[in-house]
């Protein structure tokens, strides 16, 4: 596949992770525990972190979960970002508490002197901030202006915090315009990359709904952009436990070629030609291989017509005939396998590699 080179933009660090000018696409996503409760956090963020996660968001919603934060932050094996929303008293809290990088939408948070205010302690810390602009929270001056399309609306408010913050000689900026519809998210992001080409961009489609219908959008949403070459770091966004969030992100980014994490399953659909019950053998198969992380290859495939020539493409792999199987590795053919064989023969070789 023909890619465009990656958007050089200007690279930020949180907290020792680059995003942006050269560094690999970050994978991050986003706790759903209440932070007040440190443990269960934590428990979360490690759960992210073993499923990809680069940089993980935690919200910071009250004075009450300041110091649960703190030691969230402290004890995390990731840089955490703190999500501030209304009130810029907490981006300073979560600042003093350690975070490496903090989300706001400066449209949320009141007049520009408290804006000011972050954006000046957050210089002063060495705090990365994400400006994230959102097609549901538009400033009114904005979202008002008659005449412009909702990209423009959210191009325009992202170009005019951009430039805020860089008049204040604030520069670790990566920036997010979200909307929850795939047209206008591939929109928005290809002008912002025009507009703004130094900014590093976060991608993501928001509230994209539940696991089948937010990976479609997001699949689609992000792997246009990220195949033109936009896109510094990305979230999957699902109403579903959050550790599905980084495999679609790192599914994605795997398909393109961009970075590649845990295997790859290469599968047939079946039709009249297959002569053993192969759906099952190949969910089992893609089930246990979620415990596997190296990049290896492997092959499900259900006859001859196309499962010898995959099957010997692949790392490990199989092509089915009547009730068996002709196991390959690395292109030779090892044996020849009982159909209720396939599943733990294919995973001795796999432990083999
Ligand atoms: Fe059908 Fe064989 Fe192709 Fe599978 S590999 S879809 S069984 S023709």
């Amino acid at each position: 596949m023909a890619m465009l080179p990656r958007e050089k933009t200007r690279q930020v660090n949180v907290g020792g992770v680059t995003i942006g000018g050269g560094a690999p696409v970050r994978v991050q996503s986003m706790t759903c525990t209440r932070t007040t409760d440190a443990d269960a956090t934590l428990a979360q963020v490690h759960e992210l972190v073993d499923a990809g996660c680069d940089l993980v968001r935690v919200t910071l919603p009250s004075r009450e979960a300041v110091e649960s934060f703190r030691r969230i932050c402290a004890e995390s094996p990731v840089p955490i970002i703190a999500d501030i929303h209304f009130d810029y008293r907490l981006a300073l809290c979560a600042i003093d508490a350690g975070a490496a990088k903090l989300r706001i939408n400066p449209g949320n948070i009141g007049d520009w002197s408290r804006v000011d205010a972050v954006i000046d302690a957050a210089g002063e810390a060495g705090v990365a901030i994400r400006i994230g602009v959102n097609a549901g929270s538009l400033e009114r001056s904005v979202a008002e202006q008659d005449g412009l399309t909702l990209p423009e609306k959210l191009v325009d408010s992202s170009v005019r915090f951009v430039q805020h913050f860089e008049d204040r000689a604030f520069t670790d900026i990566v920036l997010s315009a979200k909307a929850h519809d795939v047209p206008t998210t591939i929109e928005t992001y290809r002008s912002l990359s025009r507009e703004l080409p130094h900014i590093p961009l976060h991608l993501g489609v928001t509230e994209a709904g539940t696991s089948l219908q937010g990976t479609i959008k997001s699949s689609v949403g992000l792997g246009v952009l990220l195949a033109e070459g936009i896109g510094d770091t990305m979230r999957v966004s699902l109403t579903a436990d959050p550790v599905e969030e980084p495999a679609v992100a790192w599914g994605i980014l795997s398909c393109l070629g961009i970075r590649r994490r845990g295997p790859e399953l290469v599968s047939c659909p079946t039709c009249g030609r297959c002569q053993v019950d192969l759906i099952p053998i190949a969910q089992e198969v893609s089930r246990r291989l979620q415990d596997v992380t190296s990049p290896i290859s492997v092959a499900v495939m259900g006859c001859v017509v196309n499962g010898p020539g995959e099957a010997s493409d692949a790392d490990v792999g199989v092509a089915c005939g009547k009730g068996s199987a002709l196991l390959f590795k690395r292109g030779e053919v090892l044996r020849k396998v009982p159909e209720d064989a396939i599943i733990d023969e294919l995973f001795r070789e796999i432990e083999s590699l």
